[in-house]
């Protein structure tokens, strides 16, 4: 009898997994542990929990959860286009901004085709090039920072996408705005751009690559509301870009990618000013909490922008074993190619204390 590999396309067996930060509930199982007291420093979600007035629009609208949701998520494109000033059609909503990433793969990479990006990055350019039978080209960072002349250099016939993020995940290292325009203006005019913002909204101040598209640069940006919104579990993200670009995003995409809850969530936390300003202060509070108490440890770190920080550890796979037996979640790096790293997520003041006494704790034993 045929097994059912043999009925699959090849690259099906080739395709690597992606590997997500292993959730509370797994890991109390696996180690006999009390849910309640396990804390997840490993995926870069909102310690503060969702936007409270997202919250609230997404328990409203599960009593209309027999209705299929708007599949074009017109009352969120517009919320968007009005807080950012575009337009409606210059967004492109997604199952969170991996499902924009895995559109572009769609509309634009077959096999043999290229696609530029940094590494380590985050690890999704490349699950999605693959996917699409394309070819990974990765350009090492600089100083921990997108080499953003080598990429271009990298840059050839066959190339569709180039991927920056910043700040960059893992690393949490951010490009300025000036080398940014600079960059996508000398992209030649076959290459889409594609700008990872995950992060932006815990910068100071982001770059702000909206002149770019205005001058009809081949240029997307990806925001999400996983991060500094709280809404991680809902899968929902967006990107903006030329109105013909997201016009031929939008035919591939499935006819209900992204369910009501989330919309009405997302429109909501929109507005949420004050929650998402409270949530970038405290982070930068608990990047320079974290900063101080790794500093105190003798620990080498990347100078992180973002909501989450790596950190040398020696080996990182024993670290973060250790870790999570003491209920401590963080995020081993060694597939990124940083095996005596960890990374972690900025967490409040409690989990960040409680990271780094048990990390001295468990370093200690080492020794
Ligand atoms: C977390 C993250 C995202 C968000 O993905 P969603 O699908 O919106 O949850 C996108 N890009 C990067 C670099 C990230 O770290």
């Amino acid at each position: 009898m045929m097994n059912i590999e043999a009925l699959a396309k090849p690259s099906v067996l080739t395709q690597p997994v992606y590997e997500p930060g292993k959730p509370i509930e797994y890991v109390a199982r696996e180690l006999g542990l009390d849910p309640a007291g396990i804390v997840k420093l490993a995926s870069n979600e909102n310690p503060f929990g969702p936007s409270p007035l997202g919250l609230v629009a997404a328990q409203r609208a599960l009593l209309e959860g027999a209705l299929y949701p708007d599949g074009g998520c017109f009352e969120l494109r517009r919320t968007l286009a009005d807080s950012r000033g575009l337009r409606p059609d210059q967004f492109v909503v997604g199952n969170g901004s991996n499902e924009i990433i895995e559109l572009l793969g769609h509309a634009f990479v077959g096999p043999g085709d290229e696609v530029v990006m940094a590494a380590p990055a985050f690890v999704v350019y490349k699950l999605v090039t693959l996917l699409f039978g394309g070819r990974v080209l990765e350009v090492p960072l600089r100083d921990w920072r997108h080499d953003l002349a080598a990429m271009a250099a990298a840059v050839g016939p066959k190339t569709k996408l180039v991927c920056v993020c910043t700040p960059n995940n893992p690393t949490g290292t951010a490009n300025e705005e000036a080398e940014l325009f600079a960059f996508v203006r000398s992209l030649p005019p076959h290459v889409v751009c594609v700008i990872d913002e995950a992060y932006a909204e815990y910068l100071l101040h982001p770059p702000d690559i909206r002149p770019l598209i205005g001058e009809g640069r081949k240029v997307i940006g990806l925001r999400t509301f996983s991060k500094i919104y709280g809404l991680a579990s809902l899968r929902i993200g967006y990107g903006y870009a030329g109105s013909d670009l997201c016009r031929l995003l939008n035919r591939l995409r499935q006819p209900f990618n992204v369910n009501a809850i989330a919309q009405a969530a997302a429109i909501a936390a929109v507005g949420d000013l004050g929650f998402a300003r409270r949530c970038a202060e405290a982070n930068r509070a608990g990047l320079r909490q974290l900063a101080e108490g790794f500093g105190a440890l003798d620990l080498e770190t990347v100078p992180s922008v973002a909501n989450f920080q790596l950190v040398k550890v020696g080996d990182g796979a024993r670290v973060f074993g250790d870790l999570q037996k003491l209920g401590m979640i963080v995020r081993p790096v060694a597939s990124y190619g940083l095996p005596e790293w960890i990374r972690v997520t900025v967490g409040s003041e409690p989990q960040n204390d409680r990271l780094l006494s048990t990390l001295r704790q468990v370093l200690r034993r080492s020794v």
